[in-house]
């Protein structure tokens, strides 16, 4: 073999590995297959079902072709592998390789005081500049159920607790109606401090604050877990799908049940939604052992 590979092919290699770094693709690695080695490109080749190259192929770069440096040898029959038949496709993308949540290690003998303890006084976000007070959860540490909002309100930032507006109101009648009391429950939020002029969280602050919020529902391991809101299903299930795409189906977080519904806020907005969040509350139920009963509850019935 030559030292040096030609400069035109040189080039056209350079460029290719050029293109496969701007995908994402820098680690090239031979396979080492059990058995005879592959002499030929066909005994590689696998029986794809129709479609599916479509799905998993790479877009090859617009660019003129390498040249062939040899001539094809003469091919032995192609062996096809059988691929396992392929899932069903769930309606949320695949989460991304690297999860906003991989980098979170896990505390030994984690509690709620601990993470409480290790947020301290957090100033990590800019969110820290305009609050007034840190308003990190609030109910039982052993719940069963736990509910996860977007981030405190104007009177949440001013108690330091969870949902304690008018749509925390809403949530307590709901969690009522369900045959719960509030302090049975967790209820948390994806962002700790207020977002100015109740805006919604933006990224930055998501990802410093979600590995608390990781913590917490890790130490109170809850039998499931309820997203109230577009903002809280899309962080814990690293989608940006609209929340009407899973809303009302049973998702998995983490080896945890994951229910996704409407927020209180915008059931104030939107009272006719309220029976669509009943119905989830119900399936929510009757996973806890709660008795569901028949009809709506008194929250879902008149705008508040
Ligand atoms: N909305 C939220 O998402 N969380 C609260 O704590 C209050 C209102």
């Amino acid at each position: 073999m030559p030292d040096r590979l030609p400069e035109a092919l040189h080039t056209k290699l350079s460029k290719r590995l050029s293109y496969y770094q701007d995908i994402g693709i820098r680690l090239f690695y031979r396979d080492r297959l059990p058995g005879p080695q592959p002499q030929y490109a066909s005994d590689l080749e696998v029986s794809v079902e129709p479609g599916a190259e479509a799905r998993f192929a790479i877009p090859a770069p617009q660019e003129e072709t390498l040249p062939k440096t040899s001539p094809k040898p003469i091919l032995p029959p192609a062996r096809t592998i059988a691929l396992p038949a392929t899932p069903k496709v769930s309606v949320l993308p695949v989460a991304p390789k690297i999860s906003l949540f991989d980098a979170v290690n896990k505390v030994a003998d984690d509690s709620i005081l601990k993470i409480r303890a290790d947020l301290g006084d957090c100033t990590r976000c800019k969110l820290h500049t305009t609050r007034n007070k840190i308003v990190f959860g609030d109910g039982n540490p052993k719940a069963e159920l736990v509910f996860v909002g977007e981030g405190p309100g104007r009177d949440e930032d001013a108690q330091g607790l969870p949902f304690v507006g008018r749509a925390g109101k809403l949530l307590t009648q709901m969690i009522e109606a369900m045959g719960l009391q509030r302090k049975e429950v967790y209820i948390c939020n994806v962002v700790k401090c207020r977002p100015p002029e109740n805006r919604l969280p933006e990224p930055d602050e998501i990802k410093t604050c979600s590995p608390y919020l990781l913590r917490q529902l890790d130490a109170i391991d809850p039998k499931v877990i309820v997203c109230l809101g577009a903002c809280s299903a899309q962080t814990l299930l690293e989608t940006n799908r609209g929340i009407s795409h899973f809303r009302g189906q049973w998702l998995d977080f983490r080896g945890r049940k994951l229910m996704a519904t409407y927020h209180p806020a915008y059931l104030l907005r939107n009272p006719a939604a309220k029976a669509d969040v009943w119905k989830d509350l119900q399936k929510v139920m009757a996973i806890l052992g709660l008795e569901v009963k028949k009809g709506k509850p008194a929250g879902t019935q008149k705008p508040s």
